[in-house]
């Protein structure tokens, strides 16, 4: 049998992967080689504009637990410089905490629900592809076997076998400049304020949660997740004579944390959570040169690593995720139009491009010296204009992207803001409207894509914000337009020919 798509990586990429193709019929098959979820603590939450983009699956509230549409952030920082996001008219930042780990299980819970069939402890191993399908080799718990596959997509992070065996080039930096720790600790009042979930630091006073103190050794961060349990990581400018380490004493980060703060936390092995300490001695910037090789795919961290600052991971890769399932999943069910599956790497590698200069300019910015310490005092002052404020935010969040060039409408390429709608069926939002994952066209008349009625939902409504506007399953809009004219040929161009 020879299955539409294997996805190689369970990890909240390949997860979501799975999730919008079988929004589409799909039943894709995800290959994870852990038997069982790592609990190493990884992600606390998403930044940008993929929480909107979940929303828009009717995921928000599933992963928030609070009922959508999400607001945004008023306040967040670039290279440990303070945002003050609630400034903006129009703020462009969301967040949406969540610990990597339960992000997985419901992504897993969902993909589940939805038919897909994902089998743990099964490795990728080797692969190659012909014109028309590709042959993974795989290792699981039996021992090895052989599948084949119409398109593999490879979702299994930074050190991607799947981008090692196609032979794609991984230029970038490794940067050793610094070492930083973390781990989740229960500290205790009263250096944990009781309520607030600040630290009061003798000798300091409280720092502010959830945002980076700088000092001339280093940066300090933490958060609380439950009462009494942080995450704290300290990060020293400095090269480290040790390896990486997933298992580093707690001693370490308590000394590391003394020597960036000049001051003591103290802090303790939590009784019934994974401290979860680990050392990295190097971060990775680095992007694949090629998203696409024949009818393998890359995504997430297997096509891109970065400084995690500022959280722009999640934001990236799950957006390359919606960018790719609607496209391979009409390639699969027969409807692509010619070029479409390119748009992928053509879309996202650019974003990409950004994500790892936006992270690169806040690790300078953020490192030791008075010429940076200069420059993040002008950085502070440029930063209290709303004008710059909202270009970085925008930048952050990744609401500057906009695809494609030369467009004749304002709104054509850019993302569909979530519009509340007047319809015949009742007052809704464009979100709600985008929750199957399928072609949306508004339009102020209706009957404009009636030869594609088997593909794309049509919802006429006096709020449409042009005559027609037609979005993409991803968000973005594909085309948009003061009357008809051209609908019909950029229908054609996105989502092919009549049904
Ligand atoms: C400490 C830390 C904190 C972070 N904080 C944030 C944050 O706050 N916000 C944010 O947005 N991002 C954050 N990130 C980044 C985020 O965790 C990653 O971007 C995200 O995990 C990438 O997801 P992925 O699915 O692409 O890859 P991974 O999460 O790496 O998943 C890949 C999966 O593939 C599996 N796999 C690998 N090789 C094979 C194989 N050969 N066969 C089968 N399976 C395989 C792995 O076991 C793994 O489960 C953080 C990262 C770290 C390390």
């Amino acid at each position: 049998m020879t299955h539409d798509v294997v996805i190689i990586g369970g990890g909240p990429n390949g997860l979501l992967l799975s999730c919008e193709l079988a929004l589409a019929g799909i039943r894709p098959l995800v290959l994870e080689r852990l038997s069982e979820r790592a609990g190493m603590p990884k992600a606390n939450g998403l930044v940008g504009r993929v929480v909107q983009a979940l929303d828009q699956r009717g995921l928000y509230e599933r992963l928030s637990g609070r009922g959508g549409p999400p607001a945004a952030a008023p306040g967040f920082q670039f290279g440990a410089l303070p945002l003050e996001l609630h400034r903006l008219e129009d703020n462009p930042m969301f967040m949406l905490p969540i610990p990597q780990r339960r992000l997985e299980e419901l992504l897993e819970e969902r993909a589940l629900e939805l038919g897909a069939e994902i089998r743990r402890g099964h490795e990728l191993t080797g692969l190659s592809q012909t014109a028309d399908e590709v042959t993974a080799e795989v290792t699981g718990p039996d021992g090895g076997y052989e599948l084949t596959a119409r398109f593999l997509v490879g979702a299994d992070g930074g050190r991607s076998t799947v981008r090692k065996r196609l032979g794609v080039g991984f230029p970038g930096i490794t940067d050793r400049s610094f070492t930083s720790r973390q781990g989740q600790v229960s500290i205790d009042p009263p250096v944990a304020v009781p309520g607030t979930g600040e630290l009061d630091v003798p000798g300091l006073g409280r720092l502010r949660t959830a945002t980076f103190t700088r000092t001339e050794h280093g940066m300090f961060a933490y958060g609380m997740f439950q009462p009494g349990l942080y995450r704290v990581s300290a990060i020293e400018w400095s090269s480290s004579p040790l390896e990486d380490s997933t298992s580093m004493p707690l001693d370490e980060l308590r000394d590391a944390v003394r020597r960036v703060l000049g001051a003591d936390v103290p802090m303790r092995v939590p009784d019934d959570a994974d401290p979860g300490l680990r050392r990295s001695t190097s971060t990775n910037s680095r992007q694949a040169e090629r998203y696409r090789q024949g009818r393998v795919f890359l995504i997430g961290d297997a096509a891109h690593v970065h400084s995690g600052i500022g959280g722009p991971g999640l934001n990236l890769g799950m957006q390359d995720v919606l960018n790719l399932g609607w496209k391979l999943a009409a390639e699969i069910n027969g409807w692509a139009p010619e070029g479409l599956l390119d748009t992928y790497e053509s879309e996202r590698r650019p974003v990409g491009e950004r994500v790892i200069m936006h992270t690169r300019a806040q690790m300078a910015l953020t490192s030791p010296g008075a010429g940076i310490t200069a420059l993040r005092a002008l950085f502070g002052e440029l930063l209290t204009d709303p004008g710059a404020i909202r270009r970085v935010a925008e930048l952050m969040a990744g609401a500057d992207v906009r695809y494609g060039d030369g467009h004749a409408h304002p709104m054509t390429g850019r993302w569909m803001p979530d519009l509340p709608l007047n319809t015949e069926s009742g007052a809704t939002r464009v979100a709600e409207l985008l929750r199957r994952a399928r072609p949306l066209l508004l339009t102020r008349t209706s009957g404009a894509a009636k030869a594609w009625s088997g593909r794309i939902e049509e919802v006429t409504t006096p709020d449409a914000p042009a005559e027609a506007v037609l979005i993409r399953p991803d968000g973005y809009v594909a085309w948009a337009g003061e009357d008809t004219d051209g609908l019909e040929e950029a229908l054609h161009t996105w989502f092919g020919a009549p049904v």
